[in-house]
């Protein structure tokens, strides 16, 4: 497997300049499988200073539009050939099963397609009509400059991925560093744009932590973008780093998902089965792990017993196990501190009332479930409010609350009754109130009588703590670019404003 030469600066794969190693574990077994470089502040310093370099020297902003998409579009094909390693590698890194670790692959290489389509088809400006024929009047896009970029642990590849497209298509050079935890993909996916033919010094890596790496990232004078996804408490830290810079600063951060569901959505057999399949989808895929989970089911009083006594059935049936065993439909949490945090949090719930409907322990180790592995069964609590934590704050882990209501209103204000607000749905037969209720979400992004698709057409993002601008999307370029006015003036004479 990769060992300690993760670092990735000018062009050239090195350990850390301090030397140190950090060990990657499996979150299946709990056991090392890999060494990283354990990079540090000095190795953030000198990444910066190859992209700033690579930057300033001018080669690769100024490369025709058409030759950069050339080089994503490249490498979104090595992508595809390179699909099972790099599926393996999410799957042991994260603990994701093979086939979400697939998908991710494929979804990398589509957001690599789509940058690549749009920043051809977007250009390089547009004409104003200055309504002189004596001016020549044009907004064009530049790139903004070297970009840090800060990635978490739940999808390394694919948030790596809505970063590093638009900011190449856009003509930027960047330093990258992936959660400390789950390395591996991003290093992989870094070699890939080398081998796709990117010059020296536009794309730069450093493994390492948070308060060292990530923090001398968002600080350094010579960082022109931080693009941070992860969670709300780093978010800050980030903002705080960058503020005195006056950085550009995207911050994608965690939320707390309403899912609501209206009776009439449970009418029909087909419909209930539909609903019920697709709030275990919401909660439980990746164990939860997703910044856009449907942990909060918000469901109609007059069908909460029936609904929920199927989740609960259907919950315990989810097979857990290490991602990369056949059959196996959910893998472990990523770590022993996600699974003990699950643990608090379900804990401090049913101090607080809420009621067990499956789930709530470590399951039994078994052929595909090794002991030391960070497994924690899908967990329905019913009867929360808002009183809660477990309400209020996201856990990151396989929890699904239970919170009801019996007006239109009352689902709509309990689901804005968030800090966050990322993503919510809302599941109902009437077309019309599907409409109301989607223009009412405070949410980033809201799907009728869906979860968890989004498009990389479409715009990513958070209202509220959730977060600051946009990913995919003509934004998620637009994040990556300065836009600039050059007015000319083809006919040039005094204006005599001063009499001498
Ligand atoms: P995290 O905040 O602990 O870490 C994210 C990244 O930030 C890591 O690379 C970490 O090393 C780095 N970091 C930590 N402290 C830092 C600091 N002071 N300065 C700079 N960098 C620092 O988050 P996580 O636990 O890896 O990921 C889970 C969180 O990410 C959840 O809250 C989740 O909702 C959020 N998330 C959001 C989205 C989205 O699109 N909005 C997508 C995925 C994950």
């Amino acid at each position: 497997m990769l060992t300690r030469t993760t670092i990735h600066a000018d062009g050239t794969w090195r350990g850390a300049l301090s030397g140190e190693t950090r060990e990657v574990l499996d979150p299946a077994d709990g056991r090392p499988f890999a060494v990283v470089a354990e990079g540090g502040a000095a190795d953030a310093d000198a990444a910066v200073a190859a992209a700033r370099t690579a930057f300033d020297s001018g080669a690769w902003p100024g490369t025709p539009v058409a030759e950069r998409a050339a080089l994503l579009r490249r490498a979104a094909g090595l992508l595809v050939r390179d699909r099972e390693e790099l599926a393996l590698l999410e799957s042991r890194d994260a603990g994701k099963t093979l086939e979400e670790g697939r998908i991710d692959v494929d979804c990398v290489a589509d957001a690599f397609r789509y940058f690549a389509d749009l920043a051809v088809a977007e250009g390089q400006g547009r004409v104003v009509d200055a309504g002189s024929d004596t001016v020549h009047s044009v907004v064009v896009h530049e790139p903004v400059g070297v970009c840090a970029m800060i990635t978490p642990w739940n999808y390394p590849l694919l948030q790596a991925s809505w970063k590093i497209a638009p900011a190449l298509a856009a003509g930027n050079t960047f330093v990258l560093k992936p959660s400390e935890i789950t390395p591996l993909s991003t290093v992989a996916m870094i070699a890939l744009l080398v081998e796709a033919g990117l010059p020296n010094g536009v794309a730069n890596l450093v493994t390492g932590p948070g308060h060292t790496v990530g923090a001398r990232l968002a600080e350094h004078p010579d960082v022109d973008l931080v693009s941070f996804t992860g969670g709300l408490t780093s978010g800050v830290k980030v903002a705080q780093a960058a503020a005195p810079g006056v950085k550009k600063v995207a911050l994608e951060l965690g939320g707390k998902n309403p899912n609501v569901v209206f009776a009439d959505a449970c009418r029909t057999a087909e419909g209930f089965d539909t609903a019920v399949d697709q709030a275990l989808n919401a909660a439980f895929i990746h164990s939860g792990q997703v910044c856009s989970a449907g942990s909060r089911l918000i469901v109609e009083e007059s069908v909460r017993e029936r609904f929920v006594a199927e989740l609960g059935r259907r919950a315990a049936r989810i097979r857990l196990g290490r991602g990369t065993e056949k059959g196996v439909e959910c893998g472990p949490l990523v770590s022993r501190a996600q699974l003990e945090r699950t643990e608090e949090y379900v804990a401090s719930a049913l101090a607080e009332g809420a009621v067990l409907r499956n789930g709530g322990r470590r399951p039994e180790p078994s052929a595909t479930r090794p002991a030391g592995g960070y497994f924690y069964e899908p967990t329905v609590l019913d009867r929360c409010h808002r009183g809660m934590r477990v309400i209020r704050e996201e856990i990151f882990g396989p929890v699904l609350t239970v919170e009801t209501f019996r007006t239109e209103e009352e689902a709509v204000a309990l689901a804005n009754d968030t800090e966050y607000g990322l993503a919510g749905a809302v599941w109902t037969a009437d077309a019309a109130r599907a409409r109301r209720v989607a223009g009412r979400l405070r949410h980033g992004t809201v799907w009728i009588n869906d979860f968890h698709p989004y498009l990389p057409q479409a715009e990513w993002g958070g209202f509220g703590k959730s977060g600051v601008g946009r990913e995919l999307g003509p934004s998620g370029l637009a994040e990556y670019r300065e836009t600039k006015h050059v007015y000319q003036n083809l006919a040039p004479r005094p204006v005599r404003w001063f009499s001498g």
